[in-house]
């Protein structure tokens, strides 16, 4: 596995795959690698030829009281897993390489970076499409692997993709959960093993939802709000939103429809700790 921490040169390298005819796979992520990083590892190795991670902790998708500094960067053992899996390029630029000083064009999301967790963190979404499209230029990939766990965000890629023409496919790798059903994430260690614990709760009200709905119940606002009350009565924890969108256009859903598929949308407070979910779900 190589490491490369300069985009021009990892640029150059994925303009030489491309003459050798090399279907290039992509996983971007921000490092502190764990299981769920890993199945998307795992889908791109069964997909393409040659395997790209990139590892960045992107400053402009951190909202200013959020966790930029603390967010873990355990890089030794990130590329030791990272190798196990089968990666062939490690990209790991520094943030200066990433955003000279003269750096100024940025993405805009419009509407769909603007709602639920792009109202809670405002930029965060615009942060995320510039690196990506960024990213997408350096490393040149045919298919790209992002997970479900972040569902708004896989919906901000795909129109990206979409709206710039981008020849890229994208491919939506399922979440990967603890025991518990608590969603791996690499936040998790800043919770207490109660919190992590009283965590399955937003599983149980994906499965909830699950059950409402095969039982004939078409009414998503009041699913949403028994789930709010689940999350309410679990000791620590006070729901942020919980809310239906139907998974073709991301928009708000009231009511379900036989044959449609919809999307769980899930935020809750752990303690100072914010946790996000969601499960698809069929009507
Ligand atoms: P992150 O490092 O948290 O930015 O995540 C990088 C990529 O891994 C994103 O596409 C995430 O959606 C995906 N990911 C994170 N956690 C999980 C999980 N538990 N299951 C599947 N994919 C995940």
């Amino acid at each position: 596995m190589q490491i490369i921490t300069e985009p021009r040169q990892m640029q150059a390298i994925a303009e030489k795959l491309r003459l050798n005819r090399q279907l290039i796979g992509v996983v971007m992520t921000m490092g502190a690698l764990h299981e769920g990083h890993l199945s998307l590892i795992k889908l791109a190795r069964q997909s393409a030829g040659t395997v790209m991670l990139t590892i960045f902790v992107n400053p402009s998708q951190f909202g200013l009281n959020e966790d930029l500094h603390q967010y873990p960067r355990p890089f030794e053992q990130d590329v030791a897993l990272a190798k196990a899996a089968g990666v062939d390029y490690l990209f790991a630029p520094e943030a200066g390489s990433m955003y000279p000083v003269n750096h100024q064009i940025t993405v805009e999301c419009g509407a769909l970076g603007q709602r639920l967790e792009g109202e809670r963190r405002p930029g965060h979404f615009n942060g995320v499409a510039t690196v990506v499209s960024k990213l997408f230029h350096i490393t040149k990939p045919h298919i790209a692997i992002f997970g479900e766990k972040d569902a708004q965000q896989l919906a901000v890629i795909r129109k990206i993709v979409e709206d710039f023409n981008l020849d890229i496919n994208i491919v939506a790798a399922p979440i990967v959960r603890e025991e518990n059903g608590l969603a791996v994430s690499s936040r998790n260690i800043y919770l207490s093993s109660q919190e992590r614990s009283a965590a399955a709760v937003l599983y149980q009200g994906i499965c909830h939802a699950e059950k409402s709905i095969a039982g004939q119940k078409k009414n998503l606002s009041e699913i949403a709000a028994e789930i709010e009350q689940m999350i309410f009565s679990t000791p620590g924890y006070r729901p942020d939103y919980v809310t239906f969108v139907d998974e073709e256009r991301f928009e708000p859903a009231e009511t379900a429809v036989a044959g449609k598929e919809y999307r769980l949308l899930l935020a809750a407070f752990a303690g100072t700790v914010r946790l996000i979910d969601n499960g698809k779900i069929m009507a």
